[in-house]
């Protein structure tokens, strides 16, 4: 067998200022033919664990470029015919193929490109033919199109949010590939759509139990190839933007519709019901200062550079310079230009400095003031399980008795370390204010006396009810209350 594979991939918040080209793919990661690290990232994984099912069976993987750049705004459209033209040739240069197994985001948006894995699934089937097996894994904050599911013969998305599961789920893209090229199964796909958008944590209930639920049903039905959730993605405005409940079964369209309309349907019952509890600023500080140890974690929740946002927001800070709180340290605010002069000043200069704010509205504003520079790294990182997650040059300043990082890449607050890196002891500090919406929670959880869920500004479009989508349907809950019941007199 012959098998190519690829990797496309990001996640474009059409609502960011933060736009992507290629320079932004070669700093998380480009990768061209054979030049993929033995480890994957996020949506690499149908390369490596290709890798390790070629080498099992003697099959021959042809392995095109892999291109992923962290969340941000939209996609040059350049860039993104670029790279899809690439892998587009290299397949026509691989054939005749057997399969084509890809890694894909969903999420992606080009500048006139709405649906970019749509287009590069439609031309690789067009290359391919109806007859080759074209299959691939995805987050689930996704789109799903039917212009995807059209050209595809089947999907598998990442079940766990936060998605430690993105390893296993290549496996079992590739174990349904596998078992199709041997002629053992025959997947069909079927698609229910919720008519819904909302956020699905699988940390906490009633999404762990779903999810759980699925894996069984995968597990006691022969017939059930693969079962996702796809969460869809609040803050990509596109037309088909949404949650949708897949079925892949062995060649039972019937059995795989009724399985995927009943699962989406339970899922629609629980609408509302998924999501963390959220507090404001203004309680959140206040909470925190009423708690009798510390660090109490304020996670600014939807300021998270991990869902496409810049990270600038200070609403949260100046919530704390107003309550007159000094015991606090923020991680981080992104700045770079403001580094730069906080580089130039060196550790130790007392400057007049405006920081933060500047990328968006929603975000608070800028503060002005007199700071102290404490301590600059540049090339600065933080743990992230295993591996290290960059935040560039940072520097740690001090402003009326805060300690706050600036930093020049965008990055989640993964890991305590990011604090203890630029001479700030964590533990030490009554309130920790980081950007991450729920990444943060395993490696923070351990030092934290509290953790508050905080909903400060609006620099994310996290309510869809009021979010002013252009693109986007408007026939999902919570847009609409009751998507699912015909209107009267509807034909
Ligand atoms: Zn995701």
């Amino acid at each position: 067998m012959r098998i190519f594979t690829a990797a496309l991939a990001t996640e474009t918040n059409t609502f960011s200022p933060i736009c992507i080209d290629k320079r932004a793919f070669e700093a998380s990661l480009y990768a061209p033919p054979g030049a993929h690290p033995e480890t994957p990232t996020l949506c690499t994984a149908p390369i490596t664990v290709g890798r390790q099912v070629a080498a099992e069976k003697g099959w021959q993987l042809i392995e095109g470029t892999a291109a992923w750049a962290d969340p941000a705004g939209l996609v040059n459209r350049q860039t993104y015919e670029d790279l899809r033209d690439e892998i587009v040739d290299q397949l026509r240069a691989a054939l005749p193929v057997d399969a084509v197994v890809l890694g894909l985001h969903g999420a992606m948006v080009a500048d006139g490109y709405e649906d970019t894995e749509g287009d590069l699934l439609a031309r690789i089937r067009e290359i391919i033919g109806p007859d080759v097996l074209l299959c691939a894994e995805l987050d689930p904050h996704s789109h799903l199109t039917d212009k995807r599911v059209a050209a595809a013969d089947f999907f598998v998305f990442f079940k766990e949010f936060p998605h430690t599961d993105f390893v296993d789920r290549a496996k079992d893209l590739w174990r349904i590939a596998v078992d199709t090229l041997e002629g053992r199964v025959k997947p069909v796909m079927s698609v229910f759509d919720c008519r819904m958008i909302d956020v699905f944590p699988t940390s906490r209930e009633p999404m762990r139990s779903f999810v759980d639920k699925l894996m069984q049903i995968e597990k006691d039905d022969a017939d059930v190839l693969s079962l996702s959730v796809v969460h869809g993605f609040m803050a990509g405005d596109v037309p088909e933007m949404g949650t949708k409940m897949i079925a892949v079964t062995d060649g039972n369209r019937e059995k795989g519709q009724a399985l995927a309309s009943a699962l989406g349907l339970e899922l629609f019952a629980k609408r509302g019901t998924y999501r963390m509890p959220e507090i404001d600023e203004r309680r959140a500080v206040a909470e925190a200062i009423a708690a009798t140890a510390g660090p109490v974690v304020i996670a600014d929740m939807w300021d998270n550079p991990g869902g496409g946002t810049a990270g600038d927001a200070t609403v949260v800070l100046e919530e704390l310079l107003a309550s007159g709180v000094a015991d606090a340290a923020i991680g981080t605010i992104w700045d770079p230009m403001a580094v730069q002069i906080c580089m130039a000043a060196g550790e130790g200069a007392e400057i007049p400095l405006r920081f933060g704010a500047k990328s968006a509205p929603g975000t608070g504003s800028p503060i002005d003031g007199t700071v102290r520079v404490i301590k600059l790294v540049r090339n600065a990182e933080m743990r992230f399980g295993e591996s290290f997650a960059p935040f560039g040059d940072a520097a740690h300043i001090c402003y009326r008795g805060i300690d706050i990082i600036l930093n020049s890449t965008r990055a989640q607050s993964f890991d305590p370390s990011l604090f203890s890196v630029m001479g700030i002891d964590p533990r030490s500090k009554k309130i920790l204010v980081i950007k991450s919406t729920n990444h943060f929670f395993a490696s923070f959880s351990k030092i934290a006396s509290k953790i508050l869920y905080c909903s400060a500004g609006t620099p994310y479009p996290n309510d869809p009810a009021k979010t002013p989508y252009r693109r986007a349907r408007r026939d999902i809950w919570p847009i609409i209350a009751d998507p699912h019941t015909p209107k009267r007199g509807a034909a």
